[in-house]
């Protein structure tokens, strides 16, 4: 399937002409690996999606595909041009390869295996505009509800474990962010003529920041969700992270339950004089942005009320105060029993040699509640061709080619399973 996706990284498609040119070449893939109907569609607004259909046997269920053929922007630092890929010690160079080119060419490579017919009803259906946070995936899937209808959704466009081990994403934290304003003056005024008793609105900011951790790190609105028992050791985040010698990790528990089932908090910006243009002057306002991450089990509007009374209960020396509350993603867990779990967990160990590790993710994808949304009664599942050393929205973009190949014969297994089990 390398050609394939090296066909499809070729076109940069960000944005624009190339979007439609990606839709094209996807449509065109399908079309060819036998599809009963092909189309091109969108809704006012949004980005063109690839809809093919591959009808089943009768009484079998229906899968539903899904990946994206829109990528992030490639960005500065790569060591080979982005969109022209490389391969380099078996593994393939180029913005796409993995986020999310790979996934659709894995839904490629399983409809090939049954020359176009297989042992399920399969709906393959190719998103651009994912990287812009899918604007009009709602609309979409209500638009198309009847054609997208399935039993079982699969979205190609989460990570594995690790080169050579497959995972099953089954949580996703949320997300949330707000701008906190300070006020304390009129104007700024002349620091040697009112510092020492007026307050400045930056150094009222920092000190509102601080309170939202304690000394080890741990956020002061948090909590813990759920459990996992898969461990992350320490040294291998550190090395992903890119943490420095000497810097200590932050929060309390394992470093799974840290990063996929505790709430997490990190402020994104301040808007303050740069160093260089200081003046000696008090700053009569500050500004900064607030993101929190809210796992799985918590209870989203309840975090953001627990954030905004911290910061009510803690705005130093009388400051005025405003908060606006930003974008936002829901936290979702997946129900993971049933048959097409148990069909994917064999259909995994088979093709990897490896049971899939069932790993929690850190980040969000508001696709993932946006089809639950759309078809409650389907079985989600979450997988996907990148691993850790894969950087999407990074430079230097890659897939493991070998776990590509393993990733397609994976998908193949899940529909014959699906097909042997119903
Ligand atoms: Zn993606």
């Amino acid at each position: 399937m390398k050609d394939e996706l090296e066909r499809l990284v070729r076109i940069p498609s960000v944005a624009g002409p190339d979007v439609f040119l990606s839709a094209k070449m996807t449509a065109e893939l399908f079309e060819e690996a036998g599809a009963a109907e092909v189309e091109i569609a969108s809704v006012p607004g949004g980005a063109p999606a690839v809809i093919a259909t591959f009808p089943g046997p009768v009484g079998k269920p229906t899968v539903l595909l899904y990946a994206h053929h829109d990528v992030q922007p490639a960005g500065d630092g790569w060591d080979s041009p982005p969109f022209e890929p490389v391969e380099r010690d078996g593994r393939l160079y180029g913005r796409g390869t993995a986020d999310d080119k790979g996934g659709i060419v894995v839904h490629l490579a399983a409809l090939r295996a049954f020359d176009g017919k297989p042992p399920v009803g399969v709906t393959v259906f190719v998103e651009g505009e994912e990287e812009t946070g899918s604007p009009t995936l709602a609309a979409f899937l209500d638009r198309y509800r009847d054609r997208l209808a399935a039993d079982v959704v699969v979205l190609a466009d989460g990570d594995n474990w690790d080169v050579g081990q497959p995972a099953l994403t089954v949580g996703l934290r949320g997300v949330v962010d707000c701008v906190v304003e300070l006020r304390t003056l009129a104007t700024n005024v002349h620091s040697g003529s009112f510092g020492g008793v007026a307050p400045d609105a930056l150094t009222a900011m920092v000190r509102l920041l601080a309170s939202l951790h304690d000394d080890e790190g741990l956020v002061t609105i948090g909590g813990t969700g759920g459990r996992t028992d898969v461990v992350i050791p320490e040294e291998r985040f550190r090395a992903e992270s890119g943490m420095l010698d000497g810097v200590r990790t932050i929060g309390r528990g394992s470093v799974a339950d840290r990063l996929w089932n505790q709430v997490a908090l990190t402020v994104l910006a301040i808007d303050s004089p740069k160093v260089d243009e200081a003046a000696n002057a008090l700053q009569a306002s500050a500004r900064a942005k607030i993101s929190v991450r809210v796992p799985p089990g918590f209870v989203f509007d309840d975090v953001f009320s627990a954030l905004h009374k911290h910061i009510m209960d803690h705005i130093p020396w009388g400051a005025h105060v405003t908060i606006e509350r930003g974008e936002s993603a829901q936290p979702y867990a997946l129900e993971t029993t049933g048959v097409a779990y148990d069909a994917a967990r064999e259909a995994f160990e088979t093709a990897w040699e490896v049971p899939p590790v069932e790993i929690g993710s850190g980040g969000s994808l508001p696709m993932v509640a946006a089809f639950a949304e759309a078809f409650p009664d389907a079985a989600v599942l979450i997988t996907g061709v990148a691993d850790p050393r894969s950087n999407p929205h990074a430079p230097n973009e890659s897939v493991d080619l070998g776990d590509l190949d393993k990733a397609c014969l994976a998908e193949t297994l899940l529909l014959s399973e699906l097909a042997r089990r119903t």
